[in-house]
């Protein structure tokens, strides 16, 4: 039923319905990395309770789907505090809903800036303390504000500096993906060795890092592009594009494909070129990202219970024929 069609009661009671079903696929998803419905399914219906909660404002709960960051901690592994948080992003689906975005970005800003363009590595987040240029602690997002300890599981991968170029105590941020070319490996021995398969590189990568033996982390070739600080002060960038080239000096693995764009028009081309680009690319992405450029601006900004307010994700259509969930013995 539309929306404009519903009265408070009816709303509240479809938001109740769909609550506890989206927070069980989330609970599939993020805590046992093992999918029930496709992500197509999990958006549609996301996308529903959104609606509803902005017509109807009060009937929003705290135990919401909206109000809430990925999953919980994993058996086993010891708890890390974010003490700046890890978000989700915002995200939308048509060119018409980005220049809403940035239309409504606009308002709330007196001075022009421009967007850094990044794609969306499709993979989970981590999060990587230094202290004087020395890795001392990787951790998962987790609820956002708790993760796990995954310290001797980020220790085995390749791209992660163990000591960065300068003696820097930051904590950087991005995600951990695994290669199309491992994935395909990976799924191709296991299926050799008659063990179940993963049914995307995404959940390959989270069950691969989400690994009490760090032994089986360090076999299956995960790799990272940092796209984000905790918080810029120790550094000197005060762009975001910046960030990613000083990320590059300090010894990081950062995604080169990244562009500023001074206009919508900029970003609209961005997007078509990496859409296009996509199947060739050598790990996945579902969609780009776009983040204002200035960190001072992100800064003030800030964000919601749940994402921030300076940057948006533009989703992709999904690239394949959709996996028949059903078809796939779930592993981690
Ligand atoms: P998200 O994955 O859509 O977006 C936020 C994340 O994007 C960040 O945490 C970060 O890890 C990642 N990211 C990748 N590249 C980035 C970049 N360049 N800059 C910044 N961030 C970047 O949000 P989410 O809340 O983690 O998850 C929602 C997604 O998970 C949806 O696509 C949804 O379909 C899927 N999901 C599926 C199910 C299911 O049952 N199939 C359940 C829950 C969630």
């Amino acid at each position: 039923k539309p929306i404009s069609e519903l009265d408070a009661t009816a709303a509240a009671n479809e938001a109740a319905s769909l609550r506890p079903k989206l927070n069980q696929w989330r609970r599939d998803y993020y805590d046992e990395d093992a999918p029930n419905v496709e992500d197509a399914v999990y958006d549609r219906e996301y996308a529903r309770l959104v609606a509803l909660e902005q017509a109807f404002p009060a009937i929003v709960t705290p135990d919401s789907p909206t109000q809430l960051v990925g999953g919980t901690v994993k058996a086993g592994f010891t708890k890390v505090q974010h003490p700046i948080p890890m978000l989700s992003l915002g995200d939308v689906f048509s060119q018409a809903e980005l220049q809403e975005f940035d239309d409504r970005l606009r308002q709330n800003v007196d001075e022009p800036f421009d967007y850094n363009c990044e794609l969306k590595i499709d993979g989970l987040a981590l999060s990587l303390r230094y202290e004087n240029g020395k890795l001392v602690q990787g951790s998962t997002r987790g609820n956002g504000s708790i993760g796990e300890d995954i310290t001797k599981n980020i220790m085995t991968i390749e791209s992660i500096p163990h000591q960065l170029s300068r003696p820097l105590t930051v904590e950087v941020r991005g995600e951990c993906y695994m290669p199309k070319a491992a994935f395909a490996a990976l799924n191709e021995r296991r299926e050799a060795a008659g063990e179940s398969v993963f049914a995307n590189p995404r959940n390959a990568a989270a069950g691969s890092l989400r690994q009490l033996d760090p032994k089986v982390t360090a076999e299956r070739q995960l790799s990272t592009f940092m796209y984000n600080v905790a918080d810029y002060e120790p550094l000197k960038a005060r762009t975001q594009s910046d960030m990613l080239t000083e990320f590059d000096d300090l010894g990081f693995a950062i995604n080169p494909d990244f562009k500023v764009a001074h206009s919508m028009a900029d970003v609209f081309s961005y997007i078509d070129h990496y859409q296009n680009e996509r199947p060739d690319l050598a790990y996945g992405i579902d969609g780009i990202v776009i983040k204002a450029n200035p960190l001072p601006l992100q800064r003030d900004l800030g964000a919601t219970v749940k994402v921030p307010r300076w940057a948006i994700a533009f989703k992709f259509p999904p690239d394949e024929q959709p996996t028949l969930l059903e078809d796939v013995e779930w592993t981690v």
